[in-house]
């Protein structure tokens, strides 16, 4: 009898940790932060979160240098899967790419938590007005490179990340002129397929000397709409830095690079 009561409890307890177990949860997540996502894993938990909601559908956008496929997510209510659903919509298109370089994790963590906020979390009213495209791991190769002794002057996480570059050794942040690398290649295939109103790059940044945790840029290219760069200066970007304090308490500003020392006191930055 008293067995059978601690196979009673037993139970209960591994029924509850499955209940707790259901909660969907990224590798960084289940790893307390100390390991960032394989490749395996961001297509584990876009799968898992695709069989979770009629949301969430992941195709292929191309593959890597070394054949992986790069999987895009599109987010959409009701549920689209071709570029002519999303205009018929008349909803704004955002698609948001990170791990151009592998070894700035981040936002490759970040768009898996934020993707599983949107489609099953308090998240959820931003498929009322946008449909949203992720490109999670675009760098999937340089990903799978991970190694302690890369980035080594970044804080974390203690597992390691990838490299900068794609498995040629091209940086894919340097390939949209001569389009060298299959995986650039793919990016430009998808942007005149889905033709998407506003793009995000993430980026994790070390080595500069910043005043705020999380920066900005808009685009720098000269032959872009003056239009458009009026609009990114004068109306989006203020904007949102204003909900970001409002709304968060989190001050954010313009990237920008400066060598590598901190200025002594009333000295000016030098940029580069
Ligand atoms: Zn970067």
């Amino acid at each position: 009898m008293k067995s059978l009561k601690v196979i009673a409890a037993l139970l209960l307890l591994s029924t509850m940790s499955q209940a707790q177990d259901n909660t969907l949860k990224s590798h960084a997540e289940a790893t307390n932060y100390e390991e960032t996502s394989r490749y395996d894993d961001v297509l584990r938990f876009f799968d898992e979160l695709q069989k979770r909601s009629p949301l969430v559908r992941v195709e292929t956008f191309g593959h890597s240098v070394e054949g992986r496929a790069l999987p895009l997510v599109i987010l959409s209510d009701p549920p689209i899967s071709e570029p002519r659903d999303a205009r018929a919509s008349g909803k704004p298109i955002v698609f948001v790419f990170s791990n151009i370089h592998a070894g700035e994790v981040e936002g490759k963590e970040a768009m898996q938590h934020m993707a599983r906020r949107i489609v099953l979390g308090d998240m959820r009213s931003l498929l009322d007005k946008l449909i949203i495209l992720i490109a999670p791991i675009y760098n999937a190769d340089g990903n799978e490179k991970i190694n302690v002794m890369n980035r080594t002057a970044q804080n974390g996480p203690l597992g390691g990340v990838g490299v900068r570059e794609n498995a040629k050794g091209l940086d894919l942040n340097r390939d949209y002129m001569k389009l060298e690398s299959p995986e650039a290649q793919s990016l430009v295939r998808l942007f005149n397929r889905w033709d998407p109103h506003l793009t995000v790059d993430l980026h994790t940044t070390n080595g500069s000397y910043h005043g705020y945790h999380l920066t900005y840029s808009i685009p720098l290219n000269p032959t872009v709409d003056p239009r458009i760069i009026a609009y990114h200066r004068e109306k989006m970007m203020p904007a949102i830095a204003k909900a970001m304090l409002a709304q968060h308490k989190f001050r954010t500003y313009y990237y920008a690079n400066f060598d590598g020392e901190a200025p002594k006191p009333g000295a000016p930055y030098k940029g580069r």
